[in-house]
């Protein structure tokens, strides 16, 4: 009899195999990557599985439900992955580690605030919109969100002077319709200036089910892995 966990130990492993696969087609170490479960849709009970499997960071897309996983597992590192209302700032400052879709200023301020009052500092990761690069004339990264790679600096300048916050480095999510390769050879340029100007902004996430192999390939730090782990997620309602 196949129980839930035997399904997310197995498939644990195929993914484990895929990240070991494609680090060594792209000549990078496997512990270069992190693996961050995104457990949308699915029960806390699944994401306690994948904690007893070692799967130790793990992230949502919406503030109400990683405010009502988190608690429940406070030895785990939370990633908020998802579009965020800046009233939602101070929820998510509370029950996250790291926000990796900071994308305007006033988020900055909202974040910085939240932050403060939670008394903790969190890692902000810029989310990049890769629409000019690798796009089709019919795919539009618009939908997808992001700050556009020319406001990076300036976005970046604010994360790193304000209080609570720490610049932890770029997201995207590739443009639909797009040549991911292309998309994420963008962002990991992106990444290099960056970089050059802020040391120890250095993390790269990027990949989903879909395109982990190109990711990895473009220099993903942090891939974040729903549907490949969890199976298919039920439609939104
Ligand atoms: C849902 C989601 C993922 C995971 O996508 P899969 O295709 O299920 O692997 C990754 N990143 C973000 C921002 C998401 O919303």
């Amino acid at each position: 009899m196949s129980t839930r966990a035997d399904e997310l130990r197995s498939s644990l492993q195929q993914v484990r195999e895929r990240i070991e696969k494609a680090c060594q087609a792209a000549g990078r170490s496997p512990d270069e990557v992190t693996l961050v479960a995104i457990t949308k849709t699915f029960p806390v009970s699944d994401v306690r599985a994948l904690a007893a499997l070692g799967i130790r960071d793990v992230g949502e897309n919406r503030e109400q439900e990683l405010r009502a996983k988190a608690p429940d597992c406070p030895e785990l590192t939370w990633h908020f992955v998802g579009q965020l209302q800046s009233k939602k700032a101070r929820s998510v400052a509370r029950n996250a580690s790291i926000v990796h879709s900071v994308d305007r200023s006033s988020l900055v301020v909202a974040l910085s605030k939240a932050a403060v009052a939670e008394e903790k500092t969190l890692r902000c990761l810029l989310q990049v919109s890769l629409a000019s690069y690798g796009s089709s004339e019919a795919a539009t990264g618009a939908e997808r969100g992001g700050v556009a790679p020319d406001a990076v600096p300036d976005l970046a300048a604010e994360v790193a002077s304000a209080d609570g916050l720490e610049l932890g480095g770029v997201m995207a999510v590739a443009p639909l319709g797009s040549d991911s390769d292309e998309a994420f050879a963008g962002l990991q340029e992106v990444a290099s200036r960056l970089r050059s100007e802020h040391p120890g902004a250095d993390w790269i996430s990027a990949g989903m089910t879909g395109d982990l192999e190109a990711a990895i390939r473009r220099g993903a730090t942090h891939v974040r892995l729903g549907r490949a782990l969890l199976g298919t997620r039920p439609p939104l309602g």
